[in-house]
Order: C-alpha cells, then sequence, then structure tokens
C-alpha cells in the first residue's frame, strides 16, 4: 500500500477538504499512475452532493484523470514508466458478460466499477478518484494519451469527450444531419465539436442568450435561446438529433418538438426523473426515439482521444488550483465556467 493525498467530501453538506488515504499495492495488472490533471464534471458535484443518493463517504470525486505511469505490476504488457495515460469514469468491469465482449464496459451486466464511490471488485474498498496525486488501475482500463494532445486540454475528454461522442457515433450522425446540442457546458461544447467534426449541420440550444456568439466560435451553425418560446416554436421538426447534457430535471416536450419524424433525443445530463412529464404525443406521432447513453467503453475512449488528435479538437478549459475546488463547483453550479475546470495536480504539493 501507498499513501495518497486528495480532496474528499465527507457528507453531502461539508466542503471538499483535504485527506490523506490509502491506495492499494499493485496488483499483477495494476499500473500506478502520477496524476497530474484532473477535469472538474458536473457529475463530481452530484456526487459530492449526494443528489442521486448513490454517494459514499469520504468521497473523493475525479473521473477526467491524465498522468504519468511511475509502477508496473508484474504482468502488464501495454504501459511502460513513464507513458503518458487516462483514466476515465471506469476502473474495473467483470470483463465476462455481453456488455464487456461488446466492448462497453459502462454497461457491464454486473455493474461496472466506477472511478470513485465503489467498492472495488477484488477488496471490497470503496474507490477513490482523481482529485489527488495517484492512481493504482488495472492496465485493462488505462487508455494511452496521443502525443499530439496537450496533457491538460486532454483531461476532459475523458468522461465530458466520450460521454458526447459515444452517442452520436452509436446513432451514425453523417454529414448533412441536423443536430443540436442542449446546453453549453462541459459535455455540450464538447459535443458541438463532435458534431461538427462528424459533418453535420449544428444547433446550439442555450438559456443565455449571451453565449451565442462564443457558441459560434465554438463551431455552432446556428443558436437558439431555449427560452425564447418564439425561436423554439420556429425550429419545429428540424433536426434529426438532440443531444441533451442539461444536468436537471426539464421540459422535454418543447424540445421534442424541434425533431423531425424519426428524430432522436439523445439524454446524457439527466439521472433522474422526467419532470415535467413527457406527452407521449410527441412520440408517437412522429415516431420519435428518447434515447440515453451512458460515456463509453474504453475502446471507444482510446478511439475518441485518437479522433481529437487526428482532428485536433480539444477541450477549453479553466486551471484551477485545489485549494480552490469548492469555490469551482458553486461557479460550475451557477453556470459560471468556460468550459472544463482542470485541476493541476501540482498545487495539491503546495
Ligand atoms: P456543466 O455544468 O458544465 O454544463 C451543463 C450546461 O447545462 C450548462 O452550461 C448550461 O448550459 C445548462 N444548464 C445548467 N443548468 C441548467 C438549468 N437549470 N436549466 C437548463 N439548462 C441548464 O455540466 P457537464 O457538462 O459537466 O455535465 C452535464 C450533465 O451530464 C451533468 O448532469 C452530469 O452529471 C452529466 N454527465 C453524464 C454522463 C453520462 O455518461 N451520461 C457523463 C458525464 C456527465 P447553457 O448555459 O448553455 O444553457
Ligand atoms: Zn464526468
Amino acid at each position: 500500500m501507498s499513501k495518497a493525498l486528495g480532496y474528499a467530501a465527507l457528507s453531502p453538506t461539508t466542503p471538499l477538504a483535504p485527506l490523506s488515504f490509502d491506495r492499494r499495492a499493485l496488483r499483477p495488472d495494476d499500473v500506478s499512475i502520477a496524476i497530474e490533471y484532473c477535469g472538474v464534471c458536473h457529475s463530481d458535484l452530484h456526487q459530492a452532493r449526494n443528489d442521486w443518493g448513490i454517494a459514499v463517504y469520504p468521497l473523493v470525486p475525479g473521473h477526467e484523470i491524465v498522468g504519468r505511469v511511475v509502477a508496473v505490476g508484474a504482468q502488464v504488457q501495454k504501459y511502460a514508466v513513464g507513458d503518458r495515460v487516462g483514466v476515465g469514469c471506469m476502473v474495473d468491469s467483470c470483463q465476462h458478460c455481453d456488455a464487456c465482449h461488446a466492448d462497453l464496459e459502462q454497461y457491464c451486466l454486473e455493474g461496472p466499477t466506477m472511478t470513485y464511490a465503489t467498492p472495488d471488485r477484488v477488496d471490497g474498498t470503496n474507490t477513490m478518484g482523481g482529485y489527488s496525486d495517484s492512481i493504482v488501475v488495472s492496465e485493462n482500463f488505462v487508455v494511452r494519451i496521443p502525443d499530439g494532445l496537450d496533457a491538460a486540454n486532454a483531461a476532459p475528454i475523458l468522461c465530458a469527450g466520450i460521454t458526447t461522442y459515444s452517442p452520436l457515433k452509436h446513432y451514425g450522425v453523417k454529414p448533412g444531419d441536423k443536430v443540436g446540442i442542449l446546453g453549453m457546458g462541459g459535455l455540450g461544447h464538447m459535443g458541438i465539436k463532435f458534431a461538427k467534426a462528424l459533418g453535420a449541420e449544428v444547433t446550439l440550444f442555450t438559456r443565455s442568450a449571451s453565449k451565442a456568439a462564443e457558441g459560434r466560435r465554438q463551431g455552432a451553425d446556428h443558436v437558439i435561446v431555449s427560452t425564447d418560446a418564439e425561436q423554439m416554436k420556429a425550429a419545429a421538426e428540424t433536426f434529426d438529433f438532440l443531444l441533451d447534457t442539461i444536468p436537471v430535471p426539464h421540459d422535454l416536450n418543447p424540445y421534442l418538438e424541434t425533431l423531425r419524424f424519426d428524430g432522436v433525443h439523445i439524454l446524457v445530463g439527466l439521472i433522474q426523473p422526467v419532470d415535467p412529464a413527457l406527452h407521449a404525443a410527441n412520440l408517437v406521432l412522429k415516431r420519435r426515439v428518447l434515447a440515453g447513453s451512458l460515456i463509453g467503453g474504453i475502446k471507444e475512449t482510446q478511439e475518441v482521444l485518437d479522433f481529437c488528435a487526428e482532428h485536433n479538437i480539444t477541450c477549453d478549459i479553466e486551471m484551477l488550483d485545489i485549494k480552490n475546488i469548492n469555490e469551482a463547483f458553486e461557479r460550475m453550479h451557477a453556470g459560471d465556467v468556460k468550459y472544463r475546470f482542470v485541476i493541476d495536480m501540482a498545487t495539491l504539493k503546495a
């Protein structure tokens, strides 16, 4: 075992504070990673505050991890000391179910082991995430950061990137498709870039009229201010796909009405009951589909990193000193981040 230092929530109502804890001794397939950067996902805030009712404390958040390999277990084949690598939202799965065999570990039939707040499959201890100086992970759940990507900018690809890339690929978004991205935060700004790179005509739906110019700078061809009923009405039956990153319950009906027949509304932001209720006519009368999507498998996570390197796609980040993490949570809650905080883990030593 080795000692790690991190930032943890001790309850849903206490701010994150420094915590010293143990990282396990290397198993044969483990790599030990010195963490350089970790992105701050809205899920970290949901979990720290127990919005989903599944948090386990102490809770060290963080699942957009980039660092250097500093040690490898006896049977590790893919990585060597010095390699720059990443860890996303999962650190293990059963590896033998249909989903795992299909490279969809996030849908593991026995449940994936998430990077934090989940019992480890071997020793039962609670997993601890990347707001820390080190992590120990099976090489099967580690990805390689391509040389062409900046390490800090690459971190959010491990969650915000893969979560938006995976459904666009799954539903076969292609040149000419009309895609709407709902909400421009960490996930949404990456969704715009991926939909554009796949050749779609992209529209940003945002609450904030002030984000219109920014949305276009990110690559959106059009911007709809979602709080303007006239603008929403004018977009009726326009889109093939909507990628919905809004993190709180919201009325889906006006958005569904902007889909063409056979259009697909993909939820990634909402993991709570839909409220207000969905009017089934908005699906039935146009054969529309309401879908959901969870991150992406390990193979696809490597694919999206390589895709970003190839297409010159990076995240817009604001570098964060870890001692300001609680203020960063408040700003993220208020929608005041362009568009992802990334913790510089060197600040942890200070
Ligand atoms: P951010 O906070 O960075 O962005 C969310 C955006 O949604 C905001 O920028 C804002 O965009 C819009 N928004 C925020 N609050 C509201 C509101 N009250 N009503 C309408 N729109 C709102 O969050 P992330 O991008 O990091 O995460 C988004 C969601 O996705 C979170 O719930 C997170 O837990 C979830 N998630 C899901 C994953 C999955 O696998 N399915 C993986 C990772 C995250 P604007 O100002 O443009 O309207
Ligand atoms: Zn995330």
